[in-house]
């Protein structure tokens, strides 16, 4: 996905390609400066419980129909963690404690973020119930998983499944 931009954020006047830390970027003349696009970042939850995996089926594409790990967009001015715990709870009613980090991913083909944090979270409250872009929210053990969207929900879940995921690094960053 290309998020090019024509426009400058800061005034509005129209971009032009220039070379600026040794690529070419968008250059507004009128402020002198280019216009860097930053990396969008998503967050994705992995939630446990006697054995079994909260998940959520996608209502919308990409991979509507299919199930997937509760995630979504870390907000411009939200910690990672704190998305991560909003995300679980506005898509599974359920409300999470973020545990730890379990893995950093770099931009897949058909991803829609450049870079998506995976934590680990125990259930500590809330009902299950789905909302916002699911569409169903349900926990499921490792013998009866349902299809899942192919990316990173099929990669940790299968990691999972085969007891070889590593509940990895604590937080360094802190829960509001
Ligand atoms: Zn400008």
């Amino acid at each position: 996905m290309t998020r090019a931009v024509n426009f400058c954020p800061r005034c509005g006047a129209a971009l032009i390609p220039m070379q600026a830390g040794g690529k070419l970027r968008p250059f507004c003349r009128a402020c002198q400066q280019p216009v860097y696009i930053d990396p969008k970042v998503a967050v994705v939850v992995f939630i446990e419980r006697e054995g079994m995996v909260l998940l959520i089926q996608r209502a919308v594409d990409p991979g509507k129909g299919k199930w997937a790990l509760p995630a979504g967009f870390v907000d411009f001015d939200e910690a990672p963690a704190s998305a991560a715990r909003r995300e679980a709870l506005e898509e599974t009613g359920i409300e999470a404690r973020i545990n730890t980090l379990l893995a950093v991913f770099p931009k897949r083909d058909q991803g829609l973020a450049d870079i998506t944090i995976a934590y680990s979270a125990e259930a500590v409250g809330g009902n299950l119930q789905a909302g916002d872009d699911a569409a169903d929210a349900a926990w499921f053990s490792r013998e009866a998983l349902p299809p899942l969207v192919p990316f990173p929900s099929n990669a940790l879940v299968e990691r999972w499944r085969q007891g070889k995921l590593d509940f990895g690094l604590p937080l360094w960053d802190r829960q509001t």
